[in-house]
């Protein structure tokens, strides 16, 4: 799926990553408050507040998380909301916590109930108490956290709990990208990898992104492999054309899911109504990958639309596929 991270891509990331804010593409409003809000903290010598980031995957959250680390001097302690299921799995990354650190969870939404409990403690007075043994028998120690700044990100806000967003001092909402950010995007990452690149090879790939940075990168990534065994190393229109072909992603980005997840609506459910589960199955992926991944992005594109009674197909992607919507289409 595209807009994951794989452990390749990982290294791939780690080396495009912009370490300044500066360096960091688009977002110029998040860039500016972000920046005062650091800048703030830093001249009364105290830790920001805490910083919750949300939106779509590959938006550039951890990269955020790093840049305010970097910019604080701070050392980033990493760790991500399924890594926590438990209470003590917290309370165990807390007491390593130093002063001023900055804690990145990723996928905040995704601590269990206690954990997250514990986590707006320890937020709010730099203290919690860690509860030892069960029942009658169970005593409450008083762990002191030093002031430290979490970074929390997610991909959904409207996920966290009233009580844990509240303890956020500063919250932002990272959008998909403008095709043009997105060319520059590439372009800086093809200067970083010594690739040359024209300017309508670049707009190609960025037009195909989806506006996301992780997937602008890894099309480049594969129309890069493309220049260097088919052709002579650099990459031109065709090549960014003819390899972005080669690996399924159509004009307006579409890659094998999404156009799964379109047949299934057609094809199978005659363009719905259908629930998002029966359609998860039908594709064979989990209801949060098609959830998250696919269909924001096809709603976005008008080409399906959550209805109370399910998801519908809309007459452009009946277009899209190439099939003639039927006489009424789904309402
Ligand atoms: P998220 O944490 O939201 O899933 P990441 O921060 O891991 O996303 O971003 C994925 C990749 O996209 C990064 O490696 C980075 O190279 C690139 N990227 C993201 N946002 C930007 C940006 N604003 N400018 C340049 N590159 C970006």
């Amino acid at each position: 799926v595209l807009a994951e991270a794989t452990p390749d891509d990982r290294a791939f990331d780690a080396a495009l990553r912009p370490r300044t804010l500066e360096e960091l593409v688009g977002q110029e409003r998040v860039r500016e408050q972000l920046s005062l809000v650091l800048e703030a903290a830093q001249q009364r010598g105290r830790t920001p507040d805490h910083v919750l980031l949300s939106g779509p995957p590959g938006l550039g959250k951890t990269t955020i998380a790093m840049i305010i680390a970097h910019q604080l001097g701070a050392h980033l302690r990493l760790t991500s909301g399924p890594a926590i299921q438990h209470a003590g799995d917290l309370a165990a990354i807390l007491s390593g916590v130093d002063e001023g650190d900055v804690l990145f969870i990723d996928e905040i939404h995704r601590m269990s109930r206690p954990a997250e409990e514990l986590l707006y403690m320890a937020m709010e007075d730099f203290r919690v108490d860690v509860v030892v043994g069960k029942g009658p028998g169970a005593t409450a120690i008083p762990l002191e956290i030093p002031p430290f700044t979490v970074v929390g990100a997610t991909t959904r806000a409207g996920l966290l709990p009233g009580p844990l967003r509240d303890r956020f001092g500063f919250t932002a909402q990272l959008d998909y990208y403008e095709a043009a950010e997105l060319q520059r995007i590439v372009e800086r990452s093809a200067r970083l990898l010594d690739l040359t690149i024209s300017d309508d090879g670049a707009r190609e790939i960025a037009s195909r992104s989806r506006g996301t940075p992780r997937i602008a990168n890894r099309l480049l990534r594969r129309v890069r492999d493309y220049a260097q065994v088919r052709g002579d190393g650099t990459v031109g229109h065709p090549e960014a054309r003819k390899a972005l072909a080669l690996y399924e992603v159509d004009d307006l980005g579409l890659d094998r899911l999404d156009r799964a997840v379109l047949q299934a609506l057609c094809g199978s459910f005659g363009g719905g109504p259908v629930g998002i589960s029966t359609l998860a199955v039908a594709v064979g992926e989990e209801r949060e990958t098609v959830e998250e991944l696919a269909e924001p992005f096809l709603v976005r594109l008008g080409f399906l639309a959550r209805t109370p009674r399910g998801r519908i197909a809309t007459p452009a992607a009946w277009r899209h596929l190439g099939l003639a919507a039927p006489a009424d289409p789904a309402q």
